[in-house]
């Protein structure tokens, strides 16, 4: 503004690619960038690629709600929430880039005895996680959020999980921290580069093919979220992972009204208030497979009907905008993050409706399964064969269905 847009200096650099890597990472989302950030910094890894068929943060990085939290159930996913929540509570700090993460604090409601007892047992595992958790009751809630409609008979609010630490952060610009970071160490930046093929010889893996040309590598990630299916297939792999679309909305500048994030427990809504004052909602996703960027009009109808009910006042807004991102779901809601039946070829996938809270996380320990060929402590449950085994961690109901 003050300098008349002029003089910027592109922040990462636009190289052209090498024919070999050390490592490669196709995918220039929030979990991609992320990995090639802990490659460089944490394992001294810097001759390595990010792939990019777009541009960086054309995916569901800058499609996300934003919200961040830590209030997982099951083992495996609390402790791994955790270390994500501490990654992103010193993300400014480490990065020198102001990705506005706001620790607002998150309630999710809920309408009966029984959600209550879930959301009690809930909050005693975020306790003895290391996490921050307060049981609300009706009139808590009414004192931190006094627009709900509490008189509705229909779902009457019981009270509500706080999660002090739980908030927000602007999405594109944690893709663009980690993106800065990451050619500030030297990693290569490639964008408007899709990956066609994965080369695999005598079960390992050599390179990949492109858009812009074959390149070499002996170790190669797939984080390409809602594409996972469609890479892993290249090296003749069928995950557990089915694609559908996750819609959002926001709406004109309002304002400030809503201070926290809220999540309604008997529908599928959600809500917080951006930093420019839209409100910014989702619902649940669309159900039909889907590799559509957009959305359809049932889903609209629903996630609008739950906002009404939860606080009427929201009938006042204009929506502005609506969107969807694809979502890669695995059966159990929980992400894989782990070597494949390739020698070399790594992926970490299944993010589900959760996974922008995850991104610091996930990058951490993919660097870590990547450079030592061993999983993270925090990780370590995250196994691709976990389905054929049984050994599922099974909390997509409760766990991720809040963003
Ligand atoms: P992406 O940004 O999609 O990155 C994958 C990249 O891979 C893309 O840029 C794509 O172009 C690239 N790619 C694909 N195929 C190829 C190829 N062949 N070659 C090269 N590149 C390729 N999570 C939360 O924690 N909180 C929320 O509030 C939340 N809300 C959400 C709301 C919506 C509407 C959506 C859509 C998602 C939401 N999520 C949320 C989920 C979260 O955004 C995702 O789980 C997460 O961003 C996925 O990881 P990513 O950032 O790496 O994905």
């Amino acid at each position: 503004g003050l300098f008349g847009n002029k003089g910027w200096k592109p922040a990462w650099r636009d190289p052209a690619p090498k024919a070999e890597y050390d490592a490669i990472i196709i995918g220039g989302g929030g979990h991609g960038l992320s990995t090639a950030y802990y490659l460089a910094k944490n394992h001294g890894m810097t001759n390595i690629a990010v792939l990019e068929k777009g541009y960086l943060g054309s995916g569901n990085i800058g499609r996300n709600t934003t919200i961040v939290r830590a209030n997982y159930f099951l083992p495996g996913n609390s402790e791994f929430y955790s270390h994500s929540l501490k990654l992103w509570e010193g993300l400014e700090l480490d990065l020198n880039y102001n990705v506005m993460h706001s620790q607002r604090g998150l309630i999710n409601l809920f309408h009966s005895d029984g959600q209550r007892d879930a959301f009690a047992r809930r909050g005693n595992m975020m306790i003895n996680q290391g996490d921050d958790a307060i049981l609300l009751d009706r009139e808590g809630v009414r004192e931190m959020l006094p627009f709900l409609d509490f008189e509705q008979t229909r779902f009457p609010i019981y009270g509500g999980l706080y999660h002090p630490r739980g908030g927000t952060a602007r999405h594109d610009a944690v893709a663009w921290g980690y993106a800065r970071g990451a050619d500030r160490r030297g990693v290569d930046l490639i964008q408007n580069c899709e990956v066609t093929g994965i080369d695999v010889e005598g079960g390992r893996v050599t390179g990949v093919q492109t858009t812009r040309g074959a390149i070499k590598a002996k170790k190669v990630g797939i984080v390409v979220a809602g594409r996972s299916s469609q890479v892993a297939a290249m090296a003749g792999m069928r995950l557990p992972i089915e694609s559908h679309i996750l819609q959002a909305f926001v709406t004109e500048g309002l304002k400030p009204v809503i201070d926290h994030v809220i999540s309604f427990g008997m529908g599928h809504f959600y809500i917080s208030q951006s930093d420019k004052g839209g409100l910014v909602f989702g619902g649940d996703l669309d159900f039909y497979a889907s590799y559509a960027s957009r959305g359809n009009l049932p889903m609209v109808e629903h996630v609008m009907e739950a906002g009404m009910t939860l606080m009427p006042m929201i009938g006042r807004a204009k929506v502005l905008r609506s969107w969807g991102g694809i979502m890669d779901m695995s059966p159990d809601g929980s992400p894989i993050i782990d070597r494949t039946p390739v020698d070399g070829l790594f992926i970490d996938c299944g993010w589900n409706y959760g996974g922008f809270k995850a991104v610091p996380a996930s990058g951490w320990c993919m660097a870590h399964l990547m450079a030592t060929g061993e999983s993270h402590p925090v990780a370590a449950r995250f196994k691709l064969n976990r389905f054929a085994t049984g050994h599922v961690i099974d909390e997509e109901g409760t766990g991720s269905q809040h963003n």
